[in-house]
């Protein structure tokens, strides 16, 4: 028996395979029953078109077996065989690939895909044995080989006796070591779930013997052991399946089974696409925000297969970061199975893919808030915020895909609203969309900013997240709408008599503002009269792109660059506060110094901004008392 070296460049190749391409040994579990299957896959091509043969697909299946006290892994197939050159070319040159040359040959039917195409996926058997011994025999043949390699130093072959036509993978599986416990490729629970994790939908039925219990006969409450041939996968993936077929139990089910996450989906989309790209997708939008979300443990991603064969199972590249909520899979044929997840980053088809993918998410997205609508005011709670930095990331560039899937509680509706809605409102003669920034709704609604505005009629959108206004400047316009903040210094609001009366107030006391500005100097930038304060006596405002709340978010951040808002108190000069300002201007400087400085921390409190120093301003507010 002479041994033969692999060719050339294989020994690398091996090597290389062995300890870098897979970063997962459970897969050579993977590779060799998706090579069965491309054999059974053959015979039934060759069937087509050779009247001599027969295919009886009960005749065709994989079998798996474990023998724990010989370490011995079998995988077993009734699929098309290999003859002695066979063997020679196909296992002999590392990624030479048999399956590829026949798929060429072939021209195949929809569907039937074969899976193998790199020629390298045989040698991960290497990563968990130390011998492999391939017998087969290839149909038409009346001479079965035995194929025999203990790795890199080469390989045997010679005849043997097989009775059917077929191939059996025999693998030595390695003694444990401190680090690896080879043990487990040979328990039949552990084999089960990794024939069930990527191996569930090969379409030919993967046998295994399953140890089961029975009572025993004629003694009562013992148990015998006995053997049970079950098939372990599913066969036929959910996503193959005709939508008609299915109800949403069983995409609920399948939910569940695949362990997206332990609520139900509020919704599934289900495609199958036969474009540019062939390929199935089922997505899900989850009910529940999971407790990670928003946290940088959360990985985003879908799970992919090719051809019914997983081969990642957070593939990051189909989901933009704004839809990192939806789960669910992505099959195609037409996806090179790649090796390495670099290869696939750069993938066209996957590109492809995602885009699709995207568009119809946000569709679907779309629909289920036209038509449940509480179902997506729901979905919203827990993700909006995700759709909202979606529109600011990128310098607003997916602003088109998402502005209309955004919701803000209102004014006027006090529940959520859209856009569209907010704009479809609008009086005539209102020309901005208004909103206003706060803690939360309650805060808001006793901003004394709102008072003018709420007074015309107009609605206002609340705005309580970090994120909206910073979205919003990125949205600019809606519907030739810009949108204006309640403390923006001019609110864009018609001159009326009471606006008239302001700015006479204004004149007759220049004297007095230009005081207080002076006495506030390094803290605001103007004192005016009020327009927008009916009630209360005194509000900040701003000049310019960066409002109070903008301002409070910026300096929060880790690399706070100090930057400020160029705020304005505004004073009601309707208010009684206001006589008395005018008294002290004329009879007490410092009590009007007092004053200003009284209704400057007011303003700053009502706001939500620390005062600069709460001592000084309880002191002053005793003085006022005694
Ligand atoms: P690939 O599947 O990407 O072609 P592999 O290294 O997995 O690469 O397999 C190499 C080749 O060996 C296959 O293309 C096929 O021709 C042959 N082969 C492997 N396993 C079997 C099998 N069980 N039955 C028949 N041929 C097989
Ligand atoms: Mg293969």
């Amino acid at each position: 028996m002479v041994k033969q070296e692999f060719k050339a460049e294989s020994k690398r190749l091996l090597d290389m395979m062995i300890n870098s391409i897979y970063s997962q040994r459970e897969i050579f579990l993977r590779e060799l029953i998706s090579n069965a299957s491309d054999a059974i896959d053959k015979m039934y091509y060759k069937a087509l078109t050779d009247d001599a043969l027969h295919f009886d697909p009960d005749h065709y299946y994989i079998k798996v077996v474990a023998d724990k006290e010989t370490r011995v892994l079998k995988i077993s197939d009734t699929g098309i065989g290999m003859t002695k050159e066979e063997l020679e070319n196909n296992l002999g040159t590392i990624a030479k690939s048999g399956s590829l040359a026949f798929k060429k040959e072939t021209e195949l039917k929809d569907g039937y895909d074969i899976i193998g195409q790199f020629g390298v996926g045989f040698y991960s058997a290497f990563m968990v044995a130390d011998v492999v011994t391939v017998i087969s025999k290839a149909v038409g043949s009346d001479t079965a080989f035995k194929w025999e390699s203990t790795g890199a130093d080469g390989y045997t072959i010679v005849t043997t006796e097989k009775d059917a036509v077929g191939t059996e993978i025999i693998l030595k599986i390695k003694e444990n070591t401190e680090d690896e416990n080879y043990g487990e490729y040979l328990e039949e629970y552990g084999l089960r779930a990794i024939i069930k994790k990527y191996s569930d939908f090969i379409r030919y039925p993967i046998k295994m013997d399953v140890t089961r219990k029975r009572p025993k006969e004629d003694s009562e409450g013992e148990f015998e052991e006995y053997q049970e041939e079950q098939i372990v996968n599913s066969m036929v993936p959910i996503w193959k399946k005709n939508k008609s077929e299915l109800t949403s139990e069983d995409y609920e089910n399948f939910y569940t089974e695949k362990r997206y996450g332990f609520d139900k989906p509020i919704k599934h989309i289900h495609l199958s696409v036969d474009g540019v790209v062939r390929y199935h997708a089922v997505l899900f939008i989850p009910e529940n925000m999971p407790f990670d979300y928003y946290t940088k443990e959360y990985e985003k991603g879908l799970e992919l297969y090719s051809n019914g064969v997983l081969i990642m199972n957070k593939c990051a590249d189909l989901l933009p970061d704004y839809f990192s909520f939806v789960k669910g899979m992505v099959d195609s044929e037409d996806l090179s199975l790649n090796i390495s997840r670099e290869m696939l980053q750069h993938d066209r088809q996957l590109k492809v893919i995602a885009k699709n993918i995207k568009t119809k998410i946000a569709s679907q997205l779309q629909s289920l808030l036209k038509d449940e609508r509480e179902k997506y005011e729901q979905f919203y709670t827990s993700f909006g915020r995700q759709l909202k930095y979606g529109v600011y990331s990128d310098f607003g560039s997916h602003k088109e895909l998402l502005q209309d899937l955004l919701m803000f509680h209102s004014s006027k509706e006090k529940k959520l609203v859209t856009l569209a809605e907010y704009v479809s409102r609008m009086p005539e003669d209102q020309k901005y969309i208004y909103y206003a920034s706060g803690e939360t709704y309650e805060r808001i609604e006793k901003m004394p900013q709102t008072e003018l505005v709420l007074e015309k009629g107009y609605e206002i959108l609340y705005f309580t997240d970090d994120i909206d206004e910073f979205a919003i400047k990125m949205i600019t316009t809606y519907q030739d709408k810009e949108f204006k903040s309640v403390s923006s210094g001019d609110l864009g609001i018609e001159a009326e008599e009471s606006q008239n009366d302001t700015d006479s107030a204004e004149n007759e006391n220049k004297a007095l503002f230009e005081e207080m500005k002076h006495i506030l100097a390094d803290k605001v930038k103007d004192v005016r009269a009020s327009k927008r304060l009916k009630t209360h006596p005194v509000c900040l405002s701003t000049d310019g792109e960066v409002t109070i709340e903008m301002e409070k978010i910026l300096n929060a951040m880790p690399d706070n660059q100090n930057i400020q808002a160029e705020k304005i108190l505004e004073i009601n000069t309707n208010h009684e506060v206001f006589s008395s300002l005018q008294d002290a201007l004329a009879k007490d400087k410092e009590k009007l110094h007092l004053y200003t400085n009284l209704l400057y921390n007011q303003a700053l409190l009502i706001e939500g901004l620390p005062i600069h120093d709460p001592v000084e301003f309880t002191n002053n507010i005793c003085k006022i008392m005694v």
